[in-house]
C-alpha cells in the first residue's frame, strides 16, 4: 500500500471532512507515532498510530524485517508446490503479510531480507538504488584474471538485450572468488561465469548494502533487524 497525507486519511473519516481535518490539524489535536503533527501533506502509512484526542483512528500495524540465512533447497517464494518456501522458517505470526526483499536460487545459500514494509522492501529492490550485493562464488573450473576485466566492463545479455552493470570480482582461490553485483538480473552470477563456461558449484549471498548476514546465524536460522539496521536502507 502506498503513503497518503495526513489530511486525505482524515478527511476519509466517516464523521470528519476536508474542513474538519484542517481545523483539527491547525487546532494541534491530531497526533502522529505520539507526536502532535499540523501539516496535512504529513505522509501516513499503515504502520501509524494516528489519535486524535483521545481517540485512537488507526492502531497501526507492527513493521517487521528480518534477516534469514537461507538454506539450500528452500525456494524464494511465498509459496510453492514441491519445495518448502522461505517462510515457512519464521516462526511468526500472520507470515502471509510478509514477504521477500530480493531473491536467490534454490540452491543458492545467504542472507534474505524479509518484510511487510513494501516501502523499505523497494528501497532494496529497485535497480535505480544500485544497491551492492556481495557474492561468495565456488566453480568448477579455474577463475582466470581476464574476468575481472570482462565482468567490470559488463556482459551482454541477449535475453534481456542488455549490458551488465559494472561488477566487481575479487578472486580468492583458483575456484573460488567474491563478486559483488549492483542489480539483480535472473541467475545474474551463474550467467557471468557461464560465459565462460565455468559452472558455479555454490553461491552464497553474504550482503545487501550496508546489510551483512550475521555470522552466527546457521542455515535456516534467522533474526529481527535492529532499529539502526532498518534505518541504514
Ligand atoms: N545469481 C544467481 O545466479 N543466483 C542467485 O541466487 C543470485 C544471483
Amino acid at each position: 500500500r502506498h503513503p497518503m497525507r495526513l489530511d486525505r486519511f482524515l478527511g476519509n473519516q466517516p464523521h470528519l471532512n476536508r474542513r474538519d481535518a484542517r481545523l483539527l490539524l491547525a487546532g494541534g489535536r491530531v497526533r502522529v507515532d505520539g507526536q502532535v503533527v499540523s501539516d496535512g501533506c504529513f505522509e501516513i502509512r499503515e504502520f501509524s498510530r494516528i489519535e486524535l484526542d483521545d481517540s485512537v483512528l488507526q492502531a497501526g500495524r507492527a513493521a517487521r524485517y528480518f534477516m534469514l540465512h537461507k538454506p539450500a533447497g528452500v525456494v524464494s517464494a511465498t509459496c510453492h508446490e514441491q519445495h518448502r518456501t522461505v517462510l515457512d522458517l519464521l516462526d511468526e505470526p500472520d507470515r502471509q503479510e510478509l514477504h521477500l526483499a530480493g531473491r536467490l536460487d534454490l540452491g543458492t545459500t545467504g542472507l534474505l531480507l524479509i518484510t511487510n514494509d513494501g516501502q523499505w522492501s523497494r528501497r532494496i529492490t529497485h535497480p535505480q538504488h544500485k544497491l551492492a550485493k556481495v557474492y561468495y562464488v565456488e566453480t568448477a573450473d579455474p577463475i582466470g584474471e581476464e574476468y575481472i576485466e570482462t565482468f567490470a566492463r559488463g556482459l551482454y545479455f541477449a535475453f534481456e538485450d542488455l549490458v551488465t552493470q559494472p561488477a566487481h570480482l575479487e578472486i580468492l582461490d583458483s575456484r573460488s572468488a567474491r563478486l559483488t553485483l549492483f542489480e539483480g538480473r535472473y541467475h545474474q552470477v551463474k550467467r557471468m561465469f557461464g560465459h565462460f563456461r565455468n559452472r558455479v558449484l555454490r553461491l552464497h549471498r553474504e550482503s545487501m548494502g550496508p546489510l551483512w548476514l550475521e555470522p552466527g546465524l546457521m542455515p535456516g536460522q534467522y533474526r529481527s533487524l535492529t532499529p539502526e539496521e532498518i534505518r541504514l536502507i
